[in-house]
């Protein structure tokens, strides 16, 4: 077979079996009245929906969460049976397709349920999810008037059926559980409005259903961890499972060379080399979401740590190595070779992020490999 991935050592390798590993886990912890939902948006996290999704199913889950239609659509013509939620708003002229492919949609506004009432009949009604902003201050109603009301459009609408009402958690993944203990309260006082209770109450993200299995409702949305990624270092201390990383990012060395004291390195020259440095050339830049601010972050060259030294290029970048290696030794920039290892969390301290932003900003120029 013949496509770009042979042609560039530079590489993504994803562990499908992880993947399913860190959703079986999540089943076997949750309540048996619990329904997993895997949360493949922005592309699996950058895994890969296709098979990031294929082995949530695997392992049990029973709904796919994504933030777009357009990822809704994208997951369908993968999978054209398991229940798909789209957790941020979709226009009123989603409805119809939604309806027709199965894809549940979130509702917060009365006018958009108005509008989609007032279209011709669809065939099938569009499944909605009622969003509730219990304290995230981002989408949904916010108290019983809102909610009552909207209720009631949605219920006067032909073509829309309630199948679930959700929350968002803004802090489940911090130390303390007040913030999270009143959402959940707040939640619960407004998921009573509803007149007959929805199918799928849920609210937890993978910090609440891991640190707070009591609010796990009818379902969990369970994204960064099910790719083996803790919500946060707070989490990380708690897990009660242990977690398996889906991801590697892999190069080899394309070029190496012993260069003299003095001498400067990429653009700007900001790197001056010492006495008898070996340099060694990776062929990955911030093209493909190396981003400049790493200059200084070490990979693994040999089963050790070596840094990254003069400006990260766009296609490429430099190492120091501590001797000489042959072009072609492979370079690990995330995961583990021998007994070091490099993290996504590493990555973003430095880059003072989320683990989660590391995963999603690798961009679609490095392919990805599965094992
Ligand atoms: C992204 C998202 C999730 C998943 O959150 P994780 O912290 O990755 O588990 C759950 N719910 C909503 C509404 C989201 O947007």
């Amino acid at each position: 077979m013949c496509n770009n991935m042979d042609f560039r050592p530079t590489r993504a390798v994803i562990n499908t079996a992880a993947i399913k590993h860190n959703a079986q886990q999540v089943v076997s912890y949750l309540p048996n009245e619990t329904k997993l939902i895997a949360v493949v948006k922005a592309d699996g996290y950058g895994h890969g929906v296709a098979e990031a999704s294929s082995a949530a199913l695997a392992a049990g889950a029973e709904m796919f969460a994504v933030a777009t239609p357009d990822e809704a659509l994208a997951l369908r013509k993968h999978d054209p049976q398991t229940d798909i939620l789209v957790l941020g708003p979709s226009p009123v002229s989603f409805a119809k397709y939604a309806a027709q492919k199965n894809i549940t949609v979130t509702v917060t506004s009365v006018v958009w349920a108005e509008k989609v009432g007032d279209l011709q009949r669809f065939n099938k009604k569009c499944k909605v999810h009622v969003k509730i902003d219990s304290g995230m201050g981002r989408i949904g109603v916010r108290n019983e008037t809102e909610l009552a009301r909207l209720i009631e459009a949605i219920n006067q609408s032909e073509n829309l059926s309630i199948d679930g009402t959700f929350t968002h958690f803004a802090r489940a993944d911090e130390e303390g559980p007040e913030p999270t203990d009143l959402q959940f309260q707040k939640f619960m006082q407004l998921v009573d409005v509803f007149p007959e209770k929805p199918r799928l109450v849920h609210a937890s993200n993978s910090a609440g259903t891991l640190i707070f299995p009591e609010y796990s409702l009818d379902a969990v949305r369970f994204g960064i961890s099910l790719y083996g990624i803790a919500p946060s270092a707070v989490v990380a201390k708690k897990m009660p499972f242990k977690l398996q990383r889906a991801m590697t990012l892999e190069t080899e060395l394309s070029y190496v060379k012993k260069v003299r004291a003095g001498e400067g390195i990429s653009y700007g020259g900001k790197y001056i080399t010492s006495e008898n440095d070996w340099i060694g050339t990776l062929p990955i830049g911030y093209a493909d979401g190396l981003k400049r601010a790493l200059t200084g972050q070490e990979v693994i060259v040999g089963g050790r740590r070596v840094p990254i030294v003069g400006t990260i290029c766009m296609d490429q970048c430099m190492v120091k190595l501590p001797h000489e290696f042959p072009e072609g030794e492979k370079v690990t920039l995330i995961g583990k070779q021998g007994d070091e290892e490099i993290t996504m969390e590493e990555w973003a301290e430095r880059l003072c992020t989320i683990p989660y932003e590391i995963a999603v900003m690798l961009s679609e120029r490095i392919p990805r490999v599965y094992k």
